[in-house]
This record gives C-alpha cells, structure tokens and sequence, in this order.
C-alpha cells in the first residue's frame, strides 16, 4: 500500500507517463516502502526529492538504421534514459530486445538508481537499448547495427558522464563493435566510458560472472541470515543467459545443486545437477538453446512451454527477465517448501508474487538488492580502467564477495530501523533510496 501522503505523488507518476506500466510497476514497489521515511524525514518531502527522482534528468531516443547481409535497410529505435546522477556518472546496462521501448527502459532505469546506490560504489543510474531482435543475427549483421546505435550514443556519454553495459541481448561481442565504433568516432581511447569489455583489452576480470556470482553470494547471505545455507540445497535458476550460468556455478560451489535452467522456448530438467561447462559450450561458444543441452545430457528432460516454478525446490533464483514469476508460481514454490527466492534478473516477480513470498515469510530477495554485483564489479572495472591496472580474479571476487555481503547486511539492518524485520524489499527501497535523497539535497536544486 502506498502512504496516502504519497498517493498524489503516485498518480502524477503515472499520469506524467501514460502507458509506461513496468515503469509504474517498479515506482509503485518504491513508493510503498517510502511512507515511513518521509515521516522520519520531513526535508525529504519538501525538497520534493521524490518527484526529482521520478523525472529522467535526460532522455535520449533515437533512429538506428542499419542493413542485414541482404542489403535490406532496418530501423529500430535506439533509447538511453539518463536517471540520476547524484552519485557519479550515470550508469546501466543496454538491452537489445524487440520488447524494449521507453517504459521498459524506464523502470530498469529507475531500478538502476537504487541499485547502484545500494553498492555504496560512486555511480549514478541510467539504461538505455533498442528494440532490435538479435536472434538469428549473424556476427556481421549485429556488428553494422552496434557501429549504427554508437554513431548516435557517442556524444551522449563518456567515462565522467555515462557509462554503458550490457544487459538481455549486449555481452562482450556487442561492447567490443559499441567501443570499437566510440574510439574511432572520438579518436580517444577512453576505457572506462563502457564496462564488460573483453578482458584481453579493458576488461575487468569477474564482470562476466558477477551477476549470477552476486545472486548466490546474496542467497548465502540471506540464508545466513536465517541459520541456514545453500549446502544441500536444490535449486531452479530460471533462464540460461550470462547471468543463470554463472549462478548455477557458484550456487554449485557454494554447495547447492541446480537441478533446472530454461529459455524462452522451455525448461531443462536435470536431477543430477546442471552440468555448467556444457551449458557454457551450448549457450556461450554455440550460441544454442537448453534444448540442445537436453539433447546432449543423457537423463536430463526438456518440456516446451514448460514452467520451471512447478518443479519442487528449496531455493528459486529468477534469472530470466521481468513479470516471469507470478503470484500462482509464487504460492507453487511456497507450497513446495521453498524457503528463499532472490532475483538475479531485473524486477522478474510480478507484485502479486512478491506479496505472497512476504506473507509466507521467507526470504525474498528483490533484484536491486540480489543483482548489484553486475554492476557493482563495473565500478570495479571503471576503478581498474581509471588507474590503468588489472586486478587478479580472486581480488576482484573478494571485492565482490564483500560488496554482497555488505548489500545484504544494509538491507536487513534497515528494514529492521523501520519496523520490517526481515522484508528486503523495504530494507533495499529505504536504504537505497535515503543513499541518494541525501546527496541530492546537498547539491541544491538541480
Ligand atoms: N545490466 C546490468 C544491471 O541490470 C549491469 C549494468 C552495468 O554493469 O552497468 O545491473
């Protein structure tokens, strides 16, 4: 429920953005945890710090042309929503996928300031795509469109300005042709104004695991929490992306066993454990689906069109994309015993979802808390990229370890501050939120 003195505030939210309803959705999550802190803080209110966070410090939509091997000329709409920057440059991930359009990038956006401020790394937030459909793309195809989308982007960021990443459908490939296209436009080698580069130029080691690592690390947080641990445990890690196969590795290491991982076009179900190297090689070096890692991995089944909730677990890490996991897939997993759920994915539970995992009480983890190590081991890249150094993988995971631990310990000790013992969705909302009203206000009206 969102605070009467807020529910104005709210409705010129959605008014002043019609038909942008992820965008509503994750404002509401936000709003319904901020009645107790203006209460707290009154200067909040009257500095209006809320509205300012609502309003984009900048929006940039675009045309990117492009042509496919044929020689058939495309137009997609290329997006970069400059959030906030209160906390440092404006940074966030690009999403190729032909379901992106302004609300879309919007709420990853608003998702991104909190995020990034929960890090407690010097980054402010932004997000930004194109609804352009990579699939069945070849190399060349996605490489003319990448050098099309900087042509325009390029006067719009920089290492002290915006820093953009990956996200659904932009990995290394797609920042090497996006960086490629910004030195050769600006004449500068300028490391640090993208991040998840290769690590063979610029890359920080542990950037491409960091999302899926960071989901597990805060799982075990969490777990912790309660007395409990990840040893034992049997999971479902929804999706089969960049950041699944890395949480299925380390919920692996950590002593879990992943027991499914799916796609767009079904589930893969494989008692014994997933069998990373060989998701890897199908997903990573064959750019497959996990039915082909089905067809390859004897006892393991795959069901189309399967939803991977309703196989029995303890853990369910949603991994995919968002609005993935609904209020009836949240009271399966509750009445299969399931006792924590974190989001390694953007905003993947509907709010009805996220209700009922509350009410049952166990922990729940919401993505701006469970998937900042992505972007936290940015900031990282951005720190090794500033003083040209490299870092070792296991100094660079240490960081990253902490940084978790450190998000998780904020979020509790600040749900408990205002009355939610163990709800992080408050504790993440508060925490993150009081992270950036406070700069705001210092630097004036701007
Ligand atoms: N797209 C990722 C996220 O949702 C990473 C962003 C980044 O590294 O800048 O947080």
């Amino acid at each position: 429920m969102i605070d009467e003195k807020l529910e104005g505030v709210f409705a010129e939210v959605v008014a002043r953005n019609p038909g942008e309803v992820e965008f509503h959705q994750a404002a509401r999550e936000v709003f319904e945890s901020l009645g107790p802190v203006l209460a707290k803080y009154p200067e909040l209110a009257d500095q209006k710090v809320i509205q300012r966070i609502c309003e984009p410090e900048r929006q940039i939509i675009f045309r990117v042309p492009w042509q496919d091997d044929h020689g058939e000329i495309h137009i997609n709409r290329g997006f970069r929503v400059e959030f906030n920057s209160a906390l440092g440059p404006y940074k966030g991930g690009l999403r190729f996928h032909p379901s992106v359009y302004l609300g879309i990038v919007k709420f990853l956006g608003f998702e991104q300031i909190f995020k990034n401020a929960l890090t407690g790394m010097p980054i402010g937030g932004g997000k930004g795509g194109a609804d352009f459909d990579p699939k069945g793309r070849s190399d060349s195809e996605i490489m003319r469109f990448c050098q099309s989308f900087m042509t325009e982007l390029y006067r719009h960021i920089g290492e002290h300005t915006d820093v953009p990443a990956g996200d659904i459908g932009v990995g290394t490939r797609e920042i090497g042709y996006l960086f490629g296209q910004y030195k050769r436009i600006t004449n500068r080698y300028e490391s640090g104004v993208l991040t998840g580069k290769a690590t063979t130029w610029g890359g920080a080691l542990v950037r491409t695991e960091a999302t899926g690592y960071g989901t597990a690390y805060f799982t075990r947080e969490m777990l912790h929490a309660r007395g409990d641990s990840l040893e034992g445990k049997k999971v479902l890690v929804s999706g089969s992306g960049n950041v699944a196969v890395y949480a299925i590795e380390k919920v692996h290491q950590l002593g879990g066993t992943v027991v499914a991982c799916s796609d767009s076009s079904g589930v893969v179900h494989d008692a014994k454990g997933i069998d990373v190297e060989l998701l890897k090689q199908v997903k990573e070096v064959e750019r497959g689906r996990v039915s082909d890692y089905a067809a390859r991995r004897g006892d393991a089944t795959y069901r189309e069109d399967g939803n991977i909730w309703e196989i029995p677990c303890d853990v369910a890490l949603p991994c995919a994309t968002q609005n993935e996991l609904t209020g009836r897939d949240a009271r399966t997993l509750v009445r299969n015993g399931c006792v924590a759920v974190a989001e390694g994915a953007n905003m993947p539970t509907t709010p009805e979802g996220a209700r009922v995992f509350l009410e049952a009480q166990i922990a729940f983890g919401p993505g701006k808390a469970a998937n900042a190590g992505g972007v936290a081991t940015s900031a990282l890249e951005m720190q090794q990229n500033a003083s040209r150094d490299s870092w070792t993988f296991e100094h660079t995971e240490h960081r990253l370890a902490d940084i978790m631990t450190g998000i998780h310990d904020t979020c509790h000790h600040t749900a408990e501050q205002f009355g939610a013992p163990g709800n992080y969705v408050v504790g993440a909302n508060i925490a993150g939120f009081l992270r950036v009203a406070r700069p705001m206000v210092a630097l004036g009206l701007i």
